[in-house]
């Protein structure tokens, strides 16, 4: 089975979304299809690992929760990689920004569009969205989700954020509260 970059593997709190606050291993891909101009992924970094070195690192840690994130981590997983993480009695949830297809047997997926970058997904939990005041209700209209979570940009338009959701209240707020509390 082929190697995957990671980028770094940690154990910490889910500071943002629906599950917020959850104990989670995140597993951060290198590389990714599209080139945000506010990425904070070091994509050039990473060690290559195979799926049995994925999961004995993730197993290092007490938590149920494993976050597949990057990076764009569709670009890499596979279903040998799900199989051995569930296996290991794991919940397996994925960041994406749904421009890439994904294999079958994922718990939660989160799918964060980026800008008009086609979303091919057939599932989505959560539709996630970093607000800079652009049109998000085309991604409300266009993708169906159970939860949809507005969060504020850096922290920088929170009351905006805040205005915009209580306009519309089919979107929740999400923080990053790993920022707000000052942990990973
Ligand atoms: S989709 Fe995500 S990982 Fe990819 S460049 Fe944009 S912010 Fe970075």
């Amino acid at each position: 089975m082929k190697k995957k970059k990671i980028n770094e593997i940690f154990y910490s709190l889910q500071g943002e979304g629906m599950h917020t606050g959850t104990p989670a291993v995140f597993v951060r891909f290198s590389g990714c299809n599209l080139h945000c101009p506010f990425c904070d992924t070091r994509h050039e970094e990473g060690i290559w690992m195979s799926n049995e070195e994925i999961v004995e690192a993730v197993k290092r840690h007490p938590c149920r929760f494993v976050i597949l994130t990057g990076g764009e981590p569709s670009l890499q997983i596979d279903e040998d990689l799900l199989h051995r993480l569930h296996d290991a009695g794991r919940y397996i949830c994925i960041e994406t920004n749904g421009t890439h297809p994904l294999p079958a047997g994922i718990d939660w997926v989160t799918c964060s569009p980026k800008g008009d970058a086609p979303v091919m997904l057939e599932k989505i939990d959560e539709v996630k969205v970093v607000y800079t005041g652009q049109d998000v209700e085309t991604y409300h209209k266009q993708l169906k989700a159970d939860h949809y979570s507005l969060q504020p940009c850096s922290g920088l338009n929170t009351a905006e954020t805040v205005a915009y959701v209580l306009a519309h209240p089919w979107w929740r707020l999400s923080l990053q509260t790993h920022k707000l509390i000052d942990i990973r």
